[in-house]
């Protein structure tokens, strides 16, 4: 089987650290066949700064270089290093990611919901402190409605972190199929594959993105998973790996397969995926 990995930072971000040479020797040791670099996008110049922990549009060169200087570093090696970037999704937002898209040349898309409302990301430890009241029910139907609009905007080849909105274990009482199925019949079909981030391990939560009753069903409806590790530092990258590739063998009752697929977005992309076909 190989191992890759597509969601990984850079110091552009701001909250990541590492030169692009310690992450390939990293990812050399691992015998990563893929390392893919998905760096937080930038916003639209107009609305920066817009947050403190993503890369400015002004250092879209920089970008550019980093990755350079991580392809050069695997020069000679079969790692095969790709471009990409995490963006994030609010309605209206499409043109933005399209010129991106172009603008960084990426070979791929993750798309991210981090943002429930306007200056509230749900990875923010001020959100940790809110008590589990009626408002955890209406925070989950913003947030999966935000994440089931994305899916169906057709702009992004991977699903970042599915259900981020647990990180701080608040998590609605009963039977959470309310909020995935309407996701699930959005991305059922439409090629889009979603990552078992590993980060949520270390995370509040202690648990991986996303829960096993989403990837059972994610699984039984043959959506596309790739195993990623959300890396913000070389030492991070395809952290858990083994552990998600068990816990998938535990889902399925049967060794992972891994295929080749192509997302719409990105014809000359190929996504190394698993599931139990
Ligand atoms: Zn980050
Ligand atoms: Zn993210």
């Amino acid at each position: 089987m190989q191992r890759t990995d597509y969601h990984t930072h850079t110091p552009l971000c701001l909250h990541a650290t590492g030169e692009p040479e310690q992450f390939v020797t990293r990812a050399l040791e691992l015998n990563l066949s893929t390392y893919g670099i998905a760096d937080h996008a930038p916003m639209p110049p107009e609305q920066e700064p817009y947050d403190n922990w993503r890369m400015r549009y002004a250092d879209a060169a920089a970008y550019r270089e980093w990755i350079n200087r991580a392809r050069a570093a695997a020069q000679g090696s079969s790692l095969s290093i790709l471009t990409g970037l995490e963006c994030d999704w609010f309605p209206g937002i499409e043109p933005w990611i399209q010129r991106l898209r172009k603008e960084f040349d990426c070979d791929y898309l993750i798309g991210s919901v981090h943002y429930l409302r306007h200056g509230e990301s749900v990875d923010d430890s001020v959100y940790a402190n809110r008590t589990i009241t009626e408002s955890t029910e209406q925070d989950w139907l913003l947030y999966w409605q935000a994440v089931t609009d994305m899916v169906n905007s057709r702009l992004f080849d991977i699903i970042g972190h599915i259900d981020l909105v647990k990180i701080w274990g608040r998590v609605p009482g009963g039977d959470l199929s309310r909020f995935y199925t309407p996701t699930l019949d959005a991305l059922e079909h439409s090629g889009i594959a979603v990552e078992i981030n590993t980060a949520g391990w270390h995370k509040y939560c202690a648990e991986q993105y996303p829960s096993r009753a989403f990837l059972q069903e994610m699984l039984a409806r043959r959506i596309p998973i790739v195993i990623n590790s959300d890396a913000h530092a070389p030492e991070q990258l395809s952290r858990n790996w083994e552990q998600a590739v068990t816990l998938l063998h535990e889902l399925t009752g049967k060794q992972p397969v891994q295929f080749e697929h192509r997302t719409a977005n990105s014809p000359h992309t190929i996504l190394h995926a698993y599931g139990s076909f």
